[in-house]
């Protein structure tokens, strides 16, 4: 019952207010700081539209009361809540053992300036990346640090895992990057802390998001539909440039940093209370900068899949469920990309998660579908939202990577919470 109740409380939320209303040419000039020694001026600008598929004007993903995911990859699942409470009731849920040791936890290093020249990621726990680009543009997805992602701090799901870090300890956030507003990818207390200690910072959001936002006293934010592009610019600021002609050396002058984002489709829903479903959007992301390309999944089904008997693989020959064809678009018009963040954790069970979660055989598909060089496995490891083993996940991409004949390290890979990749 517990862990219905946990589930349960993955799909509420406290979003009172909705709108539709879109940040067309938002332009924010901001004093931006950093614990590197430039000051930085932050704007916001709609970018050269760029293509996209055919289909994506129709804007299908709208609907009267919200939005949808207008695929037959999906079915939604709202109405199987009597089949799960059901397993729980008879005993025949998996109740996850989180016994330590599960996975290892260890503290990140961040880099101490923006002169880098790799691009660097670190898995800050469940759906949360801090992504170093090269040339100085840093980036955090989905942050959440609180110990229960709950709207309430006693009740729901609990972490087995720590945090490996707290958000004092991220030495520069230009953006964050939110995929949508369920509580373990979308915490009130983070944001508003991130905001304290990084007034500057910006925010991008789905389409429905930034009312929020703004009622929770955040400004900087910008809310996107998918398909849509903003082009960033970070240039030092005149008080940055103060603070270099003092230090005696005009040629040290840092250069502008320049970044391009998107909004993509991802299939998922959204909610905060049980009144708001899918009155905002979901979705997923890319961020270009320093050359280098990053697609972050977000929350997302690949396929739905019915209630099979006990043992079936609904990835074996003789099963063909459709799957979300967003993905080959992404990876067709916004793709190749060096490093793909994707989920594949809370999936187990599949009558249930299937079309709201990937499972790692979807992630693999995902990977190939969206044209991602690399990639790193998210959402696991840090709260239990479902019944699946919670070392599962990493198994199962290794067997789900062996039989679409990648390598089984290497190419998409976990690492511990805290760990940096270097790309
Ligand atoms: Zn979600």
């Amino acid at each position: 019952m517990q862990a219905f109740l946990r589930r349960w409380s993955h799909i509420r939320s406290h979003n009172t207010s909705f709108s539709f209303s879109r940040s067309f040419a938002a332009t924010n000039l901001r004093m931006a700081s950093s614990t590197a020694t430039a000051l930085y001026a932050l704007t916001v600008s709609a970018s050269p539209s760029s293509q996209g598929p055919e289909d994506a004007s129709k804007k299908a993903h709208h609907c009267k009361n919200g939005f949808d995911n207008p695929w037959d990859s999906w079915n939604a699942p709202f109405n199987k809540h009597g089949q799960v409470l059901w397993r729980f009731v008879s005993g025949k849920a998996n109740r996850p053992d989180t016994t330590p040791p599960t996975v290892p936890v260890q503290k990140p290093d961040f880099l101490p300036s923006r002169e880098t020249s790799t691009l660097r990621a670190t898995w800050l726990g469940h759906a949360c990346y801090y992504v170093e680009f090269p040339g100085g543009l840093r980036v955090l997805f989905d942050p959440v640090f609180e110990d229960r992602c709950s709207p309430l701090s006693w009740i729901g799901p609990k972490r087995y895992t720590e945090p490996p870090c707290e958000i004092k300890d991220i030495p520069t956030i230009d953006a964050v990057v939110i995929s949508h507003n369920h509580y373990d990818h979308l915490s009130l207390p983070t944001v508003k802390d991130i905001h304290k200690r990084h007034p500057n910072c910006h925010f991008f959001v789905p389409l429905g998001n930034k009312t929020w936002f703004i009622n929770s006293g955040i400004l900087n934010v910008t809310e996107l539909d998918w398909w849509d592009e903003r082009d960033i610019l970070l240039s030092p600021s005149q008080s940055a440039s103060r603070v270099e002609d003092t230090a005696g050396d005009a040629s040290s002058k840092p250069a502008d940093i320049k970044a391009r984002i998107g909004c993509l489709p991802c299939q998922h829903f959204s909610a905060r209370t049980p009144f708001d479903r899918c009155k905002t959007l979901w979705a997923s992301w890319y961020v270009e900068s320093g050359g280098r390309k990053v697609y972050f999944a977000g929350d997302t089904g690949y396929r739905t899949v019915p209630e099979l008997p006990d043992g079936v693989d609904d990835h074996a020959p003789e099963y063909n469920f459709p799957s979300c064809p967003a993905f080959k678009q992404v990876g067709e018009f916004r793709g190749p990309f060096d490093l793909g963040l994707i989920p594949i954790g809370a999936y187990d069970p599949r009558f249930f998660m299937s079309a709201i979660h990937s499972d790692p055989h979807d992630a693999v598909e995902i990977f190939q579908d969206t044209k991602c060089k690399k990639a790193l496995g998210m959402h696991w490891g840090t709260w239990v939202l479902t019944e699946e083993d919670v070392l599962e996940p990493p198994k199962k991409l290794k067997e789900a990577l062996k039989k679409h004949e990648i390598p089984e390290t290497g190419v998409f890979d976990v690492c511990d919470i805290g760990e940096s990749r270097e790309y």
